[in-house]
């Protein structure tokens, strides 16, 4: 729980210009009535168990467990939500709470596109309009999630100053929020941001967690010794973890992407590699990764999802107290990781899902044969369709692209 001013310990808190005080104020109050209201969160649930396909379920991964021959793992499948991950929970649940704020407009940032396109099916779905702001660059890196976004009616605002990345991205959806709260409400993406954002975002993702600990009591008739997620911004994790909080003997771990390792500098660990330092930016105080004079590093992820310079303030605030445990795994680690789910389980996991994978197989020697391990699956990876290739450096894939490319020059000409 935050303190009055949003703190959890040393993190969060509230660093935003004066004139979004009263737009703030109007959503930590809502959001307090909302929390006291049971009719809110039974509406929320029906709209996710009848359109996005809640609960999901926990599969069993025998032919993982067999291919180990360890802990018994099992898969909490946030990959089978609509839209293919555990985005589309707080997406909706903000939309939800927009319409009880009486607001007809939705913005949002997004990075590799994903949080867009959840905000445009959910905006589409209740009914509201949607301006989503993505830096230039990662509008080419991730054009397939810029096409849905408009095919689903939103508007997307290409932001063309600073990296042209994410945190540019916030700061013009900040912008338009100056001039727009009034009829507007901000979907923020994931549980970092200003108070009472965090907060916000892992209460609406805290369904993961209390479906996963009803179905591991149900399947196994007890705990994981383990509960693993990825950790970009935090909000799967939180969103997984939060139900076992009090369950002193469940290890909660979230793994970071390690990217090309820690000596190369080019990844996006701000806890695992002890590498993020304690600052003030994009309205909260948490563990970014910075140089000495403060200024953002770039960040390096095989998924996009991932690479984030700033992380949750509750997960900060966990990892200070020991409660959460931080690993990261390298780009190379989730290729290995990746192939072994697929061919053992027929499941694709994201890019991003893949590092909660990784992160529980490096530990796997070391378990017993009875320990449950849960891994908190947040995505399916089809969209990572030429990642994965790139990254599996799939030739037949690479020789496919070509010939689409020659085909569509013939049809241009
Ligand atoms: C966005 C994303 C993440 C990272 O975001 P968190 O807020 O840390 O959960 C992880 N997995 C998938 C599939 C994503 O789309």
């Amino acid at each position: 729980m935050a303190t009055e001013n949003g703190y959890y310990g040393d993190y969060g808190g509230m660093f935003i210009p004066e004139i979004l005080v009263p737009a703030f104020e109007e959503i930590k109050e809502q959001f307090q009535a909302i929390q006291q209201d049971d009719s809110f969160w039974q509406q929320y649930c029906t709209l996710l168990a009848g359109y996005s396909g809640r609960p999901t379920p926990l599969t069993y991964a025998d032919r993982l467990t067999e291919y180990f021959g360890r802990a018994q793992i099992y898969i909490k499948r946030e990959d089978l939500n609509h839209t293919g991950a555990h985005k589309l929970n707080n997406a909706l649940g903000q939309a939800l709470l927009a319409k009880k704020m009486g607001k007809t407009r939705v913005i949002a940032e997004t990075g590799a596109g994903q949080h867009g396109v959840a905000t445009a099916t959910a905006a589409a779905k209740l009914g509201l309009s949607a301006t989503i702001y993505m830096g230039r660059e990662d509008m080419e890196r991730q054009y397939a999630n810029v096409f849905w976004m408009k095919r689903l009616g939103a508007e997307v605002v290409a932001v063309d100053y600073g990296s042209q990345t994410l945190k540019d991205a916030i700061n013009e959806t900040l912008r338009d929020w100056v001039s727009s709260f009034e009829t507007t409400h901000y979907i923020l993406g994931t549980a970092s941001g200003a108070h009472p954002f965090p907060a916000i975002v892992s209460y609406f993702q805290s369904v993961i967690g209390i479906e996963a600990r009803e179905q591991i009591l149900r399947a196994a008739d007890r705990l994981p010794a383990r509960v693993y997620a990825c950790v970009g911004g935090g909000s799967n994790a939180l969103g997984v973890f939060q139900a076992f909080y009090t369950d002193e003997d469940v290890t909660l771990i979230g793994v970071e992407a390690g990217g090309q390792g820690k000596e190369s500098g080019r990844h996006a660990s701000r806890i695992a590699y002890g590498e993020g330092k304690p600052g003030v930016a994009q309205g909260y105080k948490t563990l970014f990764l910075q140089n000495n004079d403060g200024q953002m590093n770039d960040t390096f992820s095989i998924a996009a999802g991932l690479d984030y310079v700033g992380v949750s303030p509750i997960l900060a605030d966990l990892a200070q107290r020991g409660r959460v445990q931080f690993s990261a795994a390298t780009d190379t680690e989730v290729i290995e990781a990746l192939k072994i789910v697929m061919k053992t389980e027929g499941l694709i996991p994201a890019l991003e899902s893949t590092h909660a994978f990784a992160g529980a197989f490096q530990d796997i020697a070391e378990s017993s044969k009875t320990d449950i391990i849960m891994i908190n699956m947040s995505g399916r990876g089809d969209k990572d369709i030429f990642n994965i290739a790139e990254g599996l450096n799939d030739e037949e894939w690479k020789a496919f692209i070509h010939r689409k490319n020659r085909q569509f020059e013939t049809q241009s000409r």
